[in-house]
């Protein structure tokens, strides 16, 4: 058994004669900066995910640099957000010299905990950046609201909920702006780093097409707007084209392997399987259990040739590049909690039952 934490290698194999089509037609044409496949891609992308504009960029960093850039958050600026998620969340703040404020997550969802936010608030707070952790996302009705009536902006960062949906809308339409990541073991993975920003406002989109072009204007060499090289790559839009038409089966196959880990995990005493809300369907990014003694688990894994990782391990306050934060072990207790406790285990569409009995038993066998 060759068990994979995500199989990229199953999913070129199975895909091969078209992406290998559509890399050719790239090569072809050599329109690789800003070709038509970018366009194609963007098209396709704003309709599925129901709204107006969706741009491509060159990673989900830069999609929520470039969000934060169109509020022109600047040194000072506070905003809110998780402390429980990948770095680049927090990055994007503290790269324009903001201040990330850190609220506690709900312990259930990996969430920012909603009824936390308003505490949070002091007058030089701008905006919220929530993250919709594993492929479920964040409670935005209420995050709306809060924003609504403190004058805060929203920006979602929904780099591992592509394909989700929260009370019958999709994942990256929740906040003003969503942002996403196409990196290879993200739900919608290129083969190399992309990104995508959505928006229904159309001055912001214009801003944004600017903004990934060196805030060049109409005219090429004329520059409105301090800017980035932040272009979607287009042999990595070509890429997304071709894996678009399987995306709808690949997220009811995630799903489906997430059920089969339920039904197999759930009985044992020791786990804490995923909790998805009624009014949300998740991606599944990853499959996080919490368990108490995690490094004996990831051990006894390891020793069946089981891969797992531990996403995260440090809330960002803990981290050294954010020591400069001042905070103390404690600021989040729940957070600081879950990173103790949580894996998660192999997740992709190519998994198969036998691999997931394999992994099912293993973990029975631990305990
Ligand atoms: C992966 C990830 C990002 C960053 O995306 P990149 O494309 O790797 O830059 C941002 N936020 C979250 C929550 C992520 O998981």
């Amino acid at each position: 058994m060759d068990i994979q934490f995500t199989d990229l290698k199953r999913q070129y194999l199975k895909y091969k004669d078209g992406i290998d089509r559509q890399i050719q037609e790239v090569l072809q044409s050599s329109q690789f900066i800003q070709g038509p496949k970018v366009q194609e891609l963007e098209q396709q992308l704003a309709e599925y995910i129901g709204v107006k504009h969706a741009i491509g960029c060159s990673s989900g960093t830069d999609a929520l640099f470039m969000a934060l850039l169109a509020y022109g958050v600047k040194s000072e600026d506070e905003i809110i957000t998780t402390p429980f998620t990948f770095i680049a969340t927090s990055e994007a703040i503290a790269y324009l010299n903001a201040k990330p404020v850190f609220v506690d997550i709900d312990a259930t969802t990996y969430n920012i905990d909603s009824n936390k936010i308003e505490a949070a608030i002091t007058p030089k707070t701008k905006g919220i950046i929530a993250v919709d952790m594993f492929g479920q996302c964040a409670d935005y009705e209420v995050i709306m609201a809060i924003a609504q009536k403190h004058n805060l902006f929203v920006i979602e960062d929904a780099a591992q909920s592509f394909g989700a949906q929260y009370k019958d809308r999709m994942a990256c339409s929740l906040g003003q702006v969503g942002c996403t990541s196409f990196f290879p073991a993200k739900p919608f993975g290129c083969y190399g780093d992309g990104g995508m920003v959505f928006t229904d406002d159309d001055q912001q989109a214009e801003f944004f097409k600017s903004i990934r072009v060196h805030g060049q204007g109409n005219q090429r060499y004329s520059h409105n707007h301090i800017g980035l090289n932040a272009r979607l790559d287009t042999l990595q839009a070509a890429v997304l084209v071709e894996k678009f038409k399987y995306f709808p089966r690949e997220l009811k196959a995630r799903k489906q392997a997430a059920a089969y880990y339920d039904q197999g995990l759930k009985p044992l005493q020791d786990i804490v399987c995923p909790v998805v809300l009624d009014h949300n369907i998740s991606a599944y990014a990853q499959y996080s259990i919490r368990v108490k003694n995690r490094q004996g688990l990831i051990d006894h894994l390891r020793s069946r040739q089981i891969p797992t990782a531990v996403h995260y391990p440090i809330p960002i306050y803990r981290q050294k590049a954010f020591e400069f934060l001042g905070l103390t072990e404690g600021s989040c207790p729940e957070t600081e909690t879950v990173c103790q406790e949580i894996m998660s285990l192999p997740m992709h569409p190519f998994l198969l039952p036998e691999e997931q009995d394999h992994i099912i038993q293993s973990i029975t066998d631990f305990y």
